[in-house]
């Protein structure tokens, strides 16, 4: 059984083809990974799972660590008016998640992130486990 509130209640691929359904950014806040309010992307549920949202694509969506969190439970409608509070154009913001809704999620494309994103890690672990020093190709130091 997997953790239904850890990471692991969607598969990596598929999370990774809804964030690039979603063109890897907030549908909340129009945000990325490398704007500076933003420490990773998240899965979020449009309708909640404990008000009877499923996770059927067309009710999840990109979300920032940041909207995320502080979406917490509320409804779609009072975090949208939380939202509006900020200065976000809610209107924008729904133009979003209904072209979210209505686009195709590419599993293919999700399962080359991931690979992608496997190798990425891999060569930085590589690199990481280098010693600075060490001479390259037994170069004299
Ligand atoms: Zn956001």
């Amino acid at each position: 059984m997997t953790n239904r509130h850890g990471r692991n209640w969607i598969w990596p691929a598929r999370r990774y083809a809804i964030y690039a359904r979603d063109g890897h950014r907030c549908l909340y806040c129009g945000k990325g990974r490398g704007d500076p309010d933003v420490s990773h992307l998240t899965i979020d549920h449009l309708i909640a799972r404990d008000a009877g949202g499923g996770n059927a694509s067309a009710n999840l969506v990109t979300a920032c660590d940041r909207c995320n969190s502080r979406r917490q439970h509320k409804t779609l409608r009072a975090w949208l008016a939380d939202l509006a509070t900020t200065g976000v154009d809610v209107d924008a913001v729904r133009r979003r998640i209904r072209r979210a809704r209505r686009a195709k999620v590419d599993l293919a494309m999700g399962r080359r992130l991931v690979a992608n994103q496997r190798q990425t890690k891999c060569e930085a672990r590589a690199l990481a486990s280098w010693p600075i020093d060490s001479p390259v190709d037994g170069a004299p130091s």
